[in-house]
C-alpha cells in the first residue's frame, strides 16, 4: 500500500521489556468516544495488541511502539508497562527518566499525576519505591526529592515558594535565580534548589502536592502557564549495604567499593504542550517567546545517535556535539539523554471526537508530529545505562556528596 510506504516499522523486539534496550517509547490514546481495544476512527486506526497506530491520510504511516495504550487502559496498566521496571532499576542504582510528551489536553498530567481513584505514574512510583526499600532490608536508603518548573527558560523551585508567593509574575518578589551547574561527580544540577529528605510514601506525596499547589496558586493564568511549562520531579535515591563497615562488595564489579554508596535519580517530567514547539516556529519572527526547551529536546532526540567522541561526549552521526546547552531542560537532562540512563517516553494523543484545542486539520498535524517524535526517540536514543556510583566521602561541594551518613531512612 503506497500510502503506508513511508511508515516506520520498528524492531518490536528492541524494547525495554526484554531487557535489551534502555529506551521505552509508548503512545497513549486519550478516550473521547468510549473504550475500544482496536479502534478505527476516520482515517486513524489504533491497535493496542499489536502496539500500532496508523493513519491513512496525507503524510500518514504505520507506527509501531513498545506499547500502545488504548482507551481501555487505565493508569495502573500504563505504569506497569511503561515505568515500573525503570523505577526498580533506579532503586538498583541506575538513573531513570519518564517523560510525558504530547499536545495540551491529551492526558500528560492525567498519566503522570492521575486522580485519587486512578493514581498516575508519580504516586505509583512512590508506592513501588517504598515497597522496594521494605523488600531490601540488607541495604539502607536515603531519599530526597526536589520539584522544579521550567517556564520561559527560567527555573523555579516549587518547594521553596513562600505561601501566597509568585513564580516570577510581574511586580512580585523574585526567587533567587536558579542556575545549572556541572560537577564531575554529580553531573548537571540546579542550585540553589531545595531538596527534602523523605521517609515515608505519605511524606513524599505531601511534598509533591505542596509543589503542585505552589504551581497552581502562584499563577493567575494557570492553564496557559501549565501548558507552556515543564514540571520536573526528581527523586534522588542513595543506598548501601548495611553493617559493612566502610566497604561493600559489589558482585558485578567483584571489587571492594569504598563506602559502596549508590546514588541515582528518578526524574518524572510533565512536559509543556507539544503544540508550543510548532507554534513557536511561526512566532520566532515576531520575537515572542519560544519554548526553547521543548524545541531543543526535539533536536537532541532527532540527533542522538549514541556515538561518542574521544572524551566520551555524545555526538551525532557526523561527530558534532549535541546542543544540550541550548536549553535548560536538555541541560538538566543531559545525563538522561546521553545514554547513561533508562528512559521511558510516554506520548499522549487524542484522535477523533471533538477537540477544544484547534481545528481538526491542525490537530491531525500535531498528532502526527507527536507520533513522529515518538518514532525518532525510539530509533535514536541509544542508552547504555551504567550504575551511578559515588565514592564515599569524596570531594566536590557539600551538595555533591552522598548524604547517607547524615540521615537514614527508617522504614517501620
Ligand atoms: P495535558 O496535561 O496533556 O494537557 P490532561 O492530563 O490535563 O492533559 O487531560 C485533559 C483532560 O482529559 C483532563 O480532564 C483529564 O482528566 C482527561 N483525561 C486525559 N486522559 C484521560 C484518560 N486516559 N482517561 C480519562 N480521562 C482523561
Ligand atoms: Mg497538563
Amino acid at each position: 500500500d503506497a500510502q503506508y510506504a513511508e511508515g516506520q516499522k520498528l524492531d518490536r523486539n528492541s524494547g525495554q521489556k526484554d531487557g535489551k534496550g534502555n529506551v521505552l517509547v509508548s503512545v497513549r490514546v486519550r478516550p473521547d468516544v468510549g473504550p475500544s481495544d482496536a479502534r478505527i476512527q476516520g482515517e486513524w486506526m489504533v491497535d493496542g495488541r499489536r502496539s500500532l497506530v496508523s493513519y491513512k491520510g496525507k503524510e500518514g504511516g504505520e507506527y509501531y511502539y513498545d506499547n500502545v495504550f488504548t482507551t481501555h487502559d487505565h493508569n495502573a496498566k500504563v505504569y506497569d508497562s511503561a515505568a515500573k521496571r525503570l523505577v526498580r532499576r533506579v532503586m538498583e542504582g541506575y538513573h531513570g527518566t519518564v517523560f510525558a510528551y504530547g499536545m495540551t489536553g491529551t492526558g500528560k498530567t492525567f498519566s503522570m499525576q492521575g486522580t485519587t481513584t486512578s493514581p498516575g505514574v508519580i504516586p505509583l512510583a512512590i508506592t513501588d519505591i517504598f515497597s522496594y526499600i521494605r523488600e531490601t532490608p540488607h541495604r539502607e536508603f536515603l531519599l530526597r526529592v526536589s520539584y522544579l518548573e521550567i517556564y520561559n527558560e527560567k527555573i523555579h523551585d516549587l518547594l521553596a515558594m513562600p505561601t501566597g508567593g509568585s513564580l516570577g509574575g510581574p511586580g512580585t518578589p523574585q526567587q533567587e535565580e536558579i542556575k545549572l551547574r556541572e560537577d564531575k561527580k554529580r553531573g548537571v544540577y540546579a542550585t540553589p534548589l531545595k531538596e527534602e529528605i523523605v521517609q515515608s510514601p505519605t511524606q513524599l506525596l505531601r511534598v509533591i502536592a505542596r509543589g503542585d499547589h505552589a504551581r497552581r496558586t502562584s499563577s493567575t493564568q494557570w492553564n496557559a502557564r501549565s501548558s507552556r511549562s515543564h514540571a520536573v520531579v526528581q527523586i534522588v535515591v542513595e543506598s548501601r549495604e548495611r553493617n559493612v563497615g566502610g566497604g561493600a562488595l559489589d558482585n558485578r564489579r567483584k571489587a571492594i567499593v569504598p563506602g559502596g554508596v549508590l546514588v541515582s535519580t528518578l526524574s518524572l517530567i510533565d512536559l509543556a504542550g507539544s503544540e508550543r514547539a510548532a507554534e513557536s516556529k511561526e512566532r520566532r519572527t515576531e520575537g515572542a517567546h519560544i519554548n526553547k526547551s521543548l524545541l531543543t529536546l526535539g533536536t537532541v532526540i532527532a540527533k542522538l545517535s549514541g556515538d561518542k567522541d574521544k572524551q566520551g561526549n555524545p555526538t551525532d552521526k557526523d561527530g558534532k556535539h549535541l546542543p544540550y546547552r541550548d536549553s535548560k531542560l536538555t541541560r538538566l537532562l543531559q545525563p538522561a539523554l546521553s545514554g547513561n540512563s533508562l528512559v521511558s517516553i510516554l506520548c499522549t494523543i487524542q484522535i477523533g471526537g471533538s477537540t477544544s484545542i484547534a481545528l481538526a486539520n491542525s490537530h491531525t498535524v500535531e498528532t502526527l508530529n507527536t507520533l513522529k517524535f515518538a518514532s525518532r526517540a525510539k530509533n535514536n536514543i541509544v542508552s547504555h545505562a551504567k550504575k551511578a556510583e559515588e565514592a564515599h566521602g569524596g570531594g566536590g561541594d557539600a551538595g555533591s556528596r552522598a548524604l547517607l551518613d547524615r540521615y537514614r531512612v527508617e522504614i517501620s
